[in-house]
């Protein structure tokens, strides 16, 4: 069957003669990245998804690009140190790997990070005092070779306040001190892991997105067969072939592993626990200011900046059904409305001052004994081998923060298994930015041009206005999408992917309905 042409699109049978070097099953921001390093070093890569690049857990983060800091913090008490120094070893070294990559990808992705001022409460009697948050500070700083980075600061006055929300701590007269400190956010992930997909493919990755992989087959020769469907299935099927597999499907490693012809029993690599964050507006004179504290059973809880509003979360529930039913729901809200009004009393949050909300999953390294998965360490490397299935790695718990240091890592895993064939590629891993065309602009005060939403699904594989909207140009992430933009979008990308006005129509009505369902959204007039 002739596939239909959309956008810059290459047909499935492109794939079906060549052998690969490496096949990426998942494009979040692991498989993006990755692609990219493997690309960059001469391996032939095929990075396919099922749905769009760094369209799932990618994009439903909580977007901190942390310090490093945080990752000191014991769960109760710096006591259980002294019980378990395994425990204090293993979180220095995820600290100081944490405080390289934030340097690292400071320098890197400046333009796609927005920097956040977090103050953290330390209450007398707590888990840790203020001289030895100080002492992690310092760590820290020496991991980044002396350099104060992250504006590291004590407040110790009794009533001293870094920012107008850190006044609103509850609980003031035990609290100690408040230390500040600057966190990055990634505006928007996904467009990060797209980025990284672009450059793969700019260096001679083939790069699919709407591509399921199905069954997975070793053959005698070594040679791994992959069966690969359109995503809507269309009827085309074809093998795809490659020396190795990386399965770096996020919270369906298990899923694809289950679909390799003769495996034995392998161990789940993954549990899924799902986060729910909520986009509120404050008043503006708690503008830019953001905090970090735990919730009622003691688990992380932040309000951070976002442009002029601020998002609250994270939820942590283990999720048991099918990845296609998450979306945030009312009770998730209503705990995180109940947990910021505790921390921070008379902020006077309530339901009706949510304009965005949305829920992600967290693929977290599965182990015996916890039910919600091994926290630490992050980016845990399986090498499916060691389970019987030679030339097959995967991971879990790889996260945003460790994307190139988790590429590299990889990368090394596979030269020490199968050499490139090609030379290697420099490039500069600068992030993309549309070309400057005269063009009108899509929404008042915001920079995407008609043009920059034509450009993503002539050069960027993006096929449907989500893609547009979130994962490329980021304009639906503020907010403040209008029905008059939204339409204007519509219009400009149907006419690039060919759409008549009932099929224009069709995706309008799509696009709302999955703003009511996965953001709680109702369409600006
Ligand atoms: C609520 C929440 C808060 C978080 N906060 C942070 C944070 O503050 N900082 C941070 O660094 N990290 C954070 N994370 C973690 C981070 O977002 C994820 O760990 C990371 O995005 C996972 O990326 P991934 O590439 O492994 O998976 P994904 O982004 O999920 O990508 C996997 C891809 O595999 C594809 N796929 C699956 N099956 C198939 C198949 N059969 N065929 C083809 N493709 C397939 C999927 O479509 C998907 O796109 C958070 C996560 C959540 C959910």
């Amino acid at each position: 069957m002739q596939e239909k042409d959309e956008g810059m699109r290459k047909p499935l049978s492109d794939l079906s003669s060549r052998l690969f070097d490496i096949l990426i099953i998942g494009a979040g921001i692991n498989g993006c990245a990755t692609a990219r390093q493997l690309a960059a070093d001469g391996y032939d890569v095929l990075l396919v998804d099922k749905g769009d690049f760094g369209g799932r857990s990618t994009a439903r983060s909580g977007r901190v690009l942390h310090c490093g800091l945080q990752l000191l913090a014991p769960r109760s008490s710096v006591w259980e140190y002294l019980r378990r120094p395994e425990e204090l070893i293993e979180r220095i070294g995820m600290a100081r790997r944490t405080a390289l990559d934030y340097a690292e990808l400071l320098g890197a992705l400046g333009p796609r990070l927005r920097p956040m001022h977090v103050a953290v409460p330390i209450y007398r009697g707590g888990g840790y005092s203020g001289w030895q948050v100080d002492l992690g500070a310092w760590l820290i700083r020496c991991f980044c070779g002396g350099r104060n980075a992250f504006c590291y600061r004590r407040w110790k006055r009794p009533g001293g306040a870094p920012h107008a929300l850190a006044e609103m701590f509850a609980n003031r007269e035990a609290l100690g001190s408040v230390v500040s400190f600057v966190d990055q956010r990634f505006e928007w992930p996904e467009r990060i892991a797209i980025d990284a997909a672009l450059d793969a493919e700019e260096m001679g990755a083939f790069i699919r997105n709407y591509t399921n992989v199905g069954s997975l087959v070793r053959r005698a020769d070594n040679v791994w067969q992959a069966e690969l469907t359109n995503v809507p299935d269309d009827g085309q099927k074809i093998t795809a072939q490659a020396r190795l597999v990386l399965d770096l499907a996020g919270v369906w490693v298990d899923e694809v592993i289950g679909r390799v012809g003769g495996a034995g029993t392998i161990e789940k690599k993954i549990v899924c626990v799902k986060g729910v964050y909520v986009l509120v507006r404050l008043a503006d004179k708690y503008r830019g200011a953001g905090v970090a504290g735990h919730n009622s059973i003691g688990e992380p809880i932040t309000c951070l900046p976002w442009g002029d509003l601020h998002y609250i979360g994270p939820t942590e529930t283990l999720f048991t059904r099918g990845p296609e039913e998450l979306r945030p729901e009312d009770e998730d809200v209503r705990f995180l409305v109940q947990e910021i009004n505790r921390l921070l009393p008379g902020i006077g949050v309530g339901e009706d001052d949510i304009v965005l909300a949305w829920a992600g999953l967290r693929p977290i390294t599965a182990a015996p004994g916890l039910p919600k998965g091994k926290r630490l360490p992050f980016n845990v490397l399986h090498d499916l081998a060691d389970e019987g299935l030679e030339g097959m790695m995967t991971l879990s718990w790889g996260i945003i923060v460790h994307h190139r240091s988790t590429a590299r890592r990889i990368a090394a895993a596979v030269a020490a298994k199968i050499p490139p064939s090609r030379p290697s590629n420099a490039f500069a891993w600068l992030p993309r930015q549309f070309p400057a065309r005269a063009s009108p602009l899509l929404q008042p005060g915001y920079p995407t041009t008609l043009a920059d939403l034509s450009f993503c699904i002539d050069h960027e594989h993006a096929r449907d206005l989500v893609g547009v909207l979130f994962s490329r140009t980021g304009i639906a992430w503020t907010a403040g999408l209008t029905r008059p933009t939204l339409k204007l979008a519509a219009k400009t990308i149907g006419d690039s992917l060919g759409w008549s006005r009932e099929e224009t129509a069709t995706q309008i009505h799509m696009f709302i309905e999955y703003m009511k369902i996965h953001h709680r959204y109702k369409m600006l007039e």
